[in-house]
């Protein structure tokens, strides 16, 4: 089985490392990115999306937004264009899911079956193959390519039809942003106290206040280090996505919309390209207080 991986950014160049790594035929391309580290390690190179799909049985892509897997994969040149009937497409990236469903109509029309599957984890979790899988779409497509996937993840879950793994993907931003938010409030409060944050930090690690979130970006908070890890530019990406995703179902998200708007003051203050962990600077800059070691 051959598999065409498109977009080798942050996120796909180490997940495709560890297909090549599990043993399985790549063929990759990237409209930017190089691919040289890739095929030095067996992968061939393409010289399009089509060219991939021609080329390929199972299609992974992991692209930035909904704009981009259109023009990848509806586009001039695009998958669809290469595409043999019976191959499964994969999207990987984290997009609108309504985007998921109408690229998914467009494949089915052409006799592909189209997978969303975005991740949570980040960059390191892409390098150890430990990334959490969401899955949307048909079963038999997700039955095939689980192995895959599994190479690539430590948690592979079908979470329901097309567009459901995206819809879980915006839960699962909604719930990070706003954990980053709290422990953000609460250390900046509490450094304001006078109380020592990173022992704040170890007194409340292992209550109910506890999460993986706090584990992640209080240590970095404590260091002043906001290198990504995840921009809060992808994450303003997500929050809109799930604003409109919200909006469209009729359903209020007034912390989601909070917490969009300290982001986007963030970007206006040239933080973009910092990690999503400089949430904790927008309440320092209110409060006049950093919470450092
Ligand atoms: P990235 O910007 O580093 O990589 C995306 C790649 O796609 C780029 O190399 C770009 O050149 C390529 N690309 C864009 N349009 C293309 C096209 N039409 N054809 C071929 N290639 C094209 O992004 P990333 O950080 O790897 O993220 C990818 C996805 O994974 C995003 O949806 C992101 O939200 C999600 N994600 C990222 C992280 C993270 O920590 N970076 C974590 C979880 C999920």
């Amino acid at each position: 089985m051959k598999i065409g991986f498109i977009g080798l950014g942050i996120m796909g160049r180490p997940m495709a490392k560890n297909l090549l790594k599990a043993g399985y035929s790549l063929v990759v391309y990237d409209i930017f990115a190089p691919s040289g580290d890739l095929v030095a390690l067996g992968a061939e190179a393409a010289a399009s999306n089509k060219d991939v799909a021609a080329r390929s049985d199972v299609i992974i892509t992991m692209l930035p937004n909904s704009p981009h897997v259109r023009e990848a994969v509806l586009g001039e040149n695009g998958v669809l264009d290469g595409a043999k009937a019976g191959t499964i497409l994969v999207d990987m990236s984290s997009i609108a899911p309504a985007a998921s469903q109408e690229i998914c109509a467009a494949a089915k029309a052409k006799g592909v079956v189209m997978l969303d599957a975005p991740v949570s984890g980040g960059e390191p979790k892409a390098i150890d193959g430990t990334l959490a899988i969401m899955v949307g779409g048909d079963e038999a497509a997700f039955a095939t390519v689980k192995p895959i996937l599994e190479k690539m993840g430590s948690s592979v879950v079908r979470v329901g039809d097309i567009g459901a793994g995206n819809v879980t993907k915006l839960a699962n931003q909604i719930v990070v942003a706003l954990n980053i938010a709290a422990v953000s409030e609460a250390f900046v409060l509490a450094t304001k106290a006078g109380v020592n944050p990173q022992a704040v930090f170890d007194a409340i690690k292992g209550g109910l206040a506890g999460s993986t979130v706090m584990n992640a970006k209080v240590p970095m908070i404590l260091d002043g280090n906001f290198k990504p890890g995840f921009r809060i530019e992808l994450h303003i990406k997500d929050l809109q996505n799930a604003l409109d995703t919200a909006h469209d179902l009729h359903v209020p998200v007034p912390l989601t919309a909070g917490i969009m708007e300290i982001m986007q003051a963030l970007k206006i203050d040239e933080m973009g390209a910092c990690d999503h962990s400089a949430v904790v600077r927008h309440y320092e800059k209110l409060a006049k207080v950093e919470v450092r070691k």
